[in-house]
């Protein structure tokens, strides 16, 4: 290995690995929460997220890799936690609702 001051590659492969994964409610299809992958890793991340606009749900998501969250711009995180089988179970809000 060469040591350059400049890796433009260790650049390249970061945006490659980048990935969204958009999770959407499995009843009314609307979209519930975002999930954006940073770098490949061997964590896995389930997760089921609880719809605002429905009585329904997602589907459960089993994703590996670092990921960043994100929600979409007109809902909030209302609550968040781990049930027993490690998955992450997030209820999601609308923004302006009180
Ligand atoms: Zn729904």
């Amino acid at each position: 290995m060469s040591d350059l001051p400049h890796k433009p590659s260790d650049e390249v492969i970061k945006y490659k690995d980048l990935q969204e994964v958009l999770i959407e409610c499995a009843d009314c299809e609307k979209e519930l929460f975002k999930m954006l992958r940073i770098k490949p890793s061997d964590k896995v991340n389930k997760l089921l997220v609880k719809c605002p606009f429905c009585e329904g749900q997602s589907w459960l998501h089993e994703l590996d890799g670092e990921y960043f969250q994100t929600s979409p711009d007109d809902l909030i995180v209302d609550e968040m936690y781990e049930d027993e089988d490690g998955v992450m179970i997030i209820t999601m809000k609308g923004k302006n609702d009180a």
